[in-house]
């Protein structure tokens, strides 16, 4: 069978033993098939012989001609290797910086040889400094017998010490040609031809070996187009069949109730912006359906998501249902509930708050469980396991980056039928990322900022600048208003930076600002005190807060006009900008300084320059990678082997649109046309897939 071959170990290829095999499992090599998709990282076309006489500097050029000379030469620094090299024009120098038996075999005097390398001039002397070499032993007429190395174009792949090019090609090469026969097409005939892609045999050996590249410099050839389309292809088939497979559970449709809505936005001191009126819609049309919503809502910091999140919370609560609104820090749990139970009084939906810390806890889990409590607004402490939920209808999880998938899956579990879900983030994930990790959710994005929000203007200051930062900190207060000073600790746990930003503190309030109420806040504190610093902080009676990114998410104080960062160059720019999103929120003018060295003020420069949140992750994305921007927690993000999902957009939306366009002819992959894709899919992420997603 085809999977045999391709599965079988890289030790099957003659040659490939523990101990190569060993350096190949560095490079992700343990299978043949591993090893197909172990793909070049360039080319070089060494299909053309010139000259000495037509060598540039510095352009690497492939040459045939003769050794006229060899010595090894030994240096206080170990040995060199020297051979006097020429053909009918001229002659060169070529080095190598150590000496082994096997090379000065190969370089005696007289042998025939095809070198390639760069010419470089060291003084008067023309030299090729470790010219990658073959010795000639056939000619095809008279022209050395073709070869991997030497007379095509020669893939040159990702090394690794001890693994070079040489063995890697040998590897290759023998590898291409064991699975040839095996590589079967899973691609439906009619889409690839479509599509103008070469057969998966052709792709494969063209990828490795080729016999043309692309005119156009950066462009990827049709057979590594063909294989990263596929990887994406199948990806967005698996996604689709999830999404095709959740409309098959059986939820609980709460009818459209205008009433209860009208009566909650009617009530708030706002109008709703038109992007949270789509948003609103979209979720009402979602929950009434007969199956259980997934939508999750984007948008920017302060784009106002929770007002649509209560909306909806309103209309499961008044039908009778609870809702478990989760957030990812006791801070926000304590903001949230405040807000829902100044919205929810005069509409009797009682809302509840449930923490780790919770002094009463067994009196709410009784109610939770008998259904009085009907609004809980909590923190992870909600996913435990011995809580338990009379009639969940729906779950909301705001800032949903931070919760992980598993937690998010273990709390739609505690409800039967499979409660709605409606997830909110504030990182605006770009299109590209968004199609993949959410191509099976539902979407709606509030791009529009509700009206009046004064810009936050932005600059960076270098830390020998201090004082500046002082000056403009004591205007701020003195006009009444209130500061954030924020210390980045890189992980919550650090001791030592959380030191640092004790000792900080210190100085600030004993030494800068003596005058001024401060405060400090962090994650390491107890809830009580926590709420109570951020209660003085609410009410004015503190003018500075000194604090980790704890704040990050949500905190809501429209007094707080300027946030100053500290080591800014410590969280990625999507971060930067959440932080940001805390101030701008009344109505004065608000500022973000950033305190930063020369070197990171390059990459802060977009904060300066833009304060929309996608611009921004687009940004952050470019830079970081789509790894690095999701974070270290678990992003959900499948790997892929030979794509990139900035690169490959295009082919990306590509596989999107077939995908679609095959799931709507043949929903489960039947038809006999596909039944390799589906299988393919099924080995490929069939399990994982369905673990990924939450809902
Ligand atoms: P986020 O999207 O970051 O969660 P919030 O929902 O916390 O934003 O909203 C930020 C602030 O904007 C809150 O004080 C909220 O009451 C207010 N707000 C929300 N929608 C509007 C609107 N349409 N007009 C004016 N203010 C609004
Ligand atoms: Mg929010």
């Amino acid at each position: 069978m085809s999977e045999g071959t391709l599965s079988s170990s890289i030790q099957s290829i003659k040659g490939v033993g523990p101990k190569l095999s060993k350096l190949l499992e560095k490079k992700g090599i343990k299978t043949l098939e591993d090893a197909l998709y172990f793909v070049p990282r360039a080319y070089e076309d060494r299909r053309r012989i010139q000259t000495v006489s037509q060598l540039v500097p510095n352009v690497a050029a492939t040459l045939r001609g003769r050794v006229l000379d060899s010595k090894s030469i030994r240096q206080r620094r170990g040995q060199r290797f020297e051979v006097t090299f020429g053909d009918k024009t001229g002659q060169i120098l070529l080095v190598w910086f150590h000496a082994f038996s096997s090379l000065e075999k190969d370089f005696s005097e007289g042998n025939e040889l095809l070198i390639h390398g760069a010419l470089t001039l060291y003084g008067s002397r023309k030299q090729i400094v470790h010219p990658d070499y073959e010795l000639i032993r056939e000619l095809e007429g008279d022209r050395p017998r073709v070869s991997l190395n030497f007379g095509r174009i020669v893939p040159i792949y990702s090394e690794t010490e001890g693994l070079h090019q040489k063995a890697l090609r040998r590897i290759m090469g023998h590898t291409v040609r064991t699975c040839e026969p095996e590589l079967k097409d899973a691609l439906p005939e009619e889409l690839r031809k479509r599509l103008n892609f070469p057969t998966l045999k052709k792709s494969f050996t063209d990828v490795h070996f080729p016999e043309d590249l692309p005119t156009e410099a950066g462009a990827l050839s049709k057979s590594l187009q063909r294989i990263i389309f596929e990887e994406f292809f199948v990806l967005q088939l698996g996604l689709g069949l999830n999404k095709q497979e959740r409309a098959k559970v059986k939820g609980i449709p709460f009818p459209d109730d205008q009433k209860i809505v009208d009566n909650f936005i009617g009530r708030l001191p706002f109008a709703l912006t038109q992007d949270q009126k789509k948003a609103l819609d979209q979720v009402v049309i979602d929950l009434a359906r007969p199956r259980p919503m997934t939508r999750l809502i984007q948008g920017d910091v302060g784009s106002g998501k929770t007002v649509v999140a209560l909306a909806a919370a309103a209309i499961v609560a008044k039908a009778g249902y609870q809702v478990a609104f989760m957030v990812p820090t006791e801070i926000l749990a304590i903001q949230h509930f405040k807000t829902a139970s100044q919205w929810f009084e005069p509409l009797g939906i009682r809302v509840s708050l449930f923490t780790q810390g919770l002094p009463n806890k067994k009196e709410l889990l009784r109610e939770m469980s008998e259904g009085k409590a009907s609004v809980i607004v909590g923190t992870h402490a909600l996913f435990q396991q011995k809580i338990a939920f009379e009639k969940l209808g729906l779950v909301i999880i705001d800032e949903q980056h931070r919760f992980g998938v598993e937690q998010r899956t273990q709390l739609l579990q505690k409800a039967n039928p499979t409660p709605h879900l409606m997830m909110t983030t504030a990182t605006p994930i770009p299109r590209t990322l968004a199609l993949t990790l959410y191509g099976d959710l539902d979407l709606s994005v509030i791009r529009e900022k509700p009206a009046h929000r004064k810009p936050i203007q932005t600059r960076i200051i270098r830390a020998a600048d201090r004082p500046a930062l002082y000056q403009e900190i004591r205007r701020t207060v003195d006009r009444g208003e209130q500061v954030y000073v924020i210390y980045p600790l890189v992980e919550a746990s650090d001791k030592l930076e959380l030191k640092s930003a004790t000792e900080e503190y210190q100085r600030l309030s004993r030494e800068i600002f003596p005058q001024y109420k401060m405060a400090l806040l962090h994650g390491r504190l107890a809830s009580e005190e926590k709420e109570a610093i951020l209660k003085a902080f609410r009410a004015g009676e503190t003018q500075v807060l000194v604090s980790t990114t704890v704040i990050e998410v949500g905190i809501d104080v429209p007094r707080a006009t300027l946030m100053a960062i500290e080591h800014p160059e410590r969280l990625g720019l999507s971060q930067l900008h959440q932080l940001r999103g805390r101030v701008g929120r009344g109505e004065a003018a608000s500022q973000c300084l950033l305190v930063a060295d020369f070197e990171a003020s390059r990459r802060l420069k977009v904060m300066v320059d833009t304060d929309d949140g996608f611009e921004i992750a687009e940004a952050d994305l470019q830079i970081r990678g789509p790894g690095e921007f999701l974070g270290t927690q678990q992003s959900g993000l499948p790997g892929f082997r030979v794509g990139h999902l900035l690169r490959d957009s295009s082919l990306l939306e590509l596989a999107k649109t077939e995908a679609e366009n095959i799931l709507a002819k043949d929903p489960e992959l039947k038809a006999s046309e596909h039944a390799a894709i589906r299988k393919l899919v099924d080995s490929r992420w069939g399990f994982k897939i369905s673990r990924l997603r939450s809902g």
